[in-house]
């Protein structure tokens, strides 16, 4: 795979200040297909300076001038959506048709969500005797994760482009490809220099440098809770902005009055989509006792069906990982009706698709997030317990409701702590506001609630 061996700082890709590198190994053959640098807090500290100087100018745009270099930037996304696809599939494993529709697909629709709200967007509004304008927070340091590689840069560049920030963007080290081939699309939409910089690395050397760097005035991060809470203590110790989108535990909740095998069908379907390296998947299925056997033996056989089809976990680690979890259930008492801990293939880093029954709310594999493709099904006696279980983790991120009557879906979704609810298998909407309740974090991002991140008020009283 084609890889640069600088960081693109100032509009062009420049050496990095040390020599140090990152293998990239593509998670299907282990075998490693790159090396990109590893930076240092130098390399950190040159784009932040390039960030800061490029701020004022770029702040200072007419909001239709940032719309078409986002729309324009769109439209190279576009252009090489197949490159895309390919880096991804390279070096996250996923199948090439999800990556083209789901990896390649969704951040060109929120690139052009993004161009559309920069052009239509009140920077400024009337409030009273009081002019209110909402102008850029400054230099946002973004800090991304490895499972949506190209959807979490987009997710916060084109927001904190549209508002008027500069960005130094410091990708995750599995995936730094994308994100390289993120930044000679930003340079080809003709995006000013200094604007955009990329700094690839290690997440305790240049994601740290980034997240401490007092040139920072916003650090958004998505990630895993745990680098989440440290990443928000020293932004509240150095008083600076922070936007954390951390992990989850989403329920799926299936009433009595649903669909049952179309909730148990799609709600598998949506834990194996990426291998289950997503933060919001519904990992944890809650059906009324009176379904529960029919609903084990539709999940597993859903399960079943995607025998080897879907792809391999990202990296050893999280192969190791996901493995322990799936001991663990059993270990703690679930019964193991699809999948396995068994790695189903000798070469790369897969794990089969896994269905647990018997599972209860306080199993390890039912509280904490395990980030493969496996689901866990929990019964409930009532609406209440299943409330009670469905809001009975640390996370809040995501979930579903099911039912027959979509006003009796709408009244349970209501009740859950959780920041966004699929109602009867709803859409993927961009404009819709996602992050998490809870310790699944704070802050929204994409529509226009993401693009407030990256504002702040001044009022002027006449
Ligand atoms: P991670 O927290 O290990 O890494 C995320 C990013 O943070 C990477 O770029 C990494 O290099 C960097 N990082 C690591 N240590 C750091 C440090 N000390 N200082 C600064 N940066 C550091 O998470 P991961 O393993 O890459 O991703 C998986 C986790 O991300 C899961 O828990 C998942 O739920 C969560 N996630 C959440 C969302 C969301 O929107 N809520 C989306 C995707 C992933």
């Amino acid at each position: 795979m084609k890889a640069h061996d600088g960081m693109y700082i100032d509009g062009a890709w420049r050496p990095a200040a040390g020599r140090d590198t990152i293998a990239v190994v593509n998670p299907v053959d282990e075998q490693v297909i790159a090396e990109v640098p590893a930076g240092t807090v130098e390399d950190v500290d040159a784009a932040v300076r390039a960030a800061r100087a490029a701020l004022p100018a770029w702040a200072a745009t007419a909001p239709a001038e940032r719309a078409a270099r986002i729309a324009a930037l769109r439209d190279v996304l576009v252009a090489r959506k197949d490159e895309i696809a390919e880096s991804v599939t390279a070096e996250l494993g996923a199948p090439l048709p999800f990556s083209q529709a789901v990896h390649a697909g969704v951040p060109i629709l929120v690139a052009g969500s993004y161009a559309e709200l920069a052009a239509s967007y009140a920077f400024e509004e009337k409030v009273g005797n009081s002019t209110v304008y909402a102008e850029p927070v400054g230099v946002v340091g973004a800090i991304t994760p490895w499972n949506y590689p190209l959807h979490q840069i987009v997710a916060k560049v084109a927001p904190a482009l549209a508002a008027g920030c500069t960005v130094v963007l410091k990708p995750a080290e599995d995936t730094p490809l994308t994100a390289q081939l993120f930044a000679e699309a930003v340079h080809e939409a003709g995006v000013p220099a200094g604007v955009f910089n990329l700094v690839t690395g290690l997440g305790p050397v240049a994601g740290q440098a980034l997240a401490e760097h007092e040139g920072v005035d916003l650090v958004s991060f998505t990630g895993s809770t745990a680098v989440g809470r440290r990443i928000g203590a020293t932004a509240g110790a150095a008083v600076k902005r922070v936007a954390l989108e951390l992990g989850g535990k989403s329920a799926n909740v299936i009433l009595p009055s649903a669909d049952l095998a179309k909730a148990v069908g799609v709600g598998v379907a949506n834990v194996m989509g990426n291998s289950g390296q997503t933060c919001s998947a519904w990992t944890r299925m809650l059906v009324h006792t009176s379904q529960y056997d029919e609903a084990v033996a539709l999940a597993a056989e859903a399960a079943a069906k995607y025998g080897d089809r879907i792809g391999p976990l990202v990296n050893a680690k999280q192969h190791a990982r996901v493995r322990g979890y799936i001991e663990k259930g059993v270990a703690q008492g679930a019964r193991l009706v699809a999948g396995g801990p068994e790695a189903p293939r000798e070469q790369g880093y897969y794990v089969s698709p896994t269905v647990f029954a018997d599972v209860t709310p306080e199993m390890t594999i039912a509280q904490e997030e395990i980030f493969g493709p496996v689901v866990s099904l929990i019964r409930y006696e009532d609406e209440d317990d299943a409330l009670r279980i469905a809001n009975g983790t640390v996370y809040g991120l995501a979930g579903a409701v099911w039912a027959g009557d979509e006003a009796e879906a709408v009244a349970f979704a209501r009740r859950m702590d959780t920041g966004q609810v699929d109602i009867n298998g709803g859409r993927f909407n961009p404009l819709a506001p996602f992050g998490g309740y809870k310790q699944s974090g704070v802050g929204r991002e994409l529509g226009s609630h993401g693009l407030a991140e990256y504002l702040q008020t001044k009022s002027l009283q006449f």
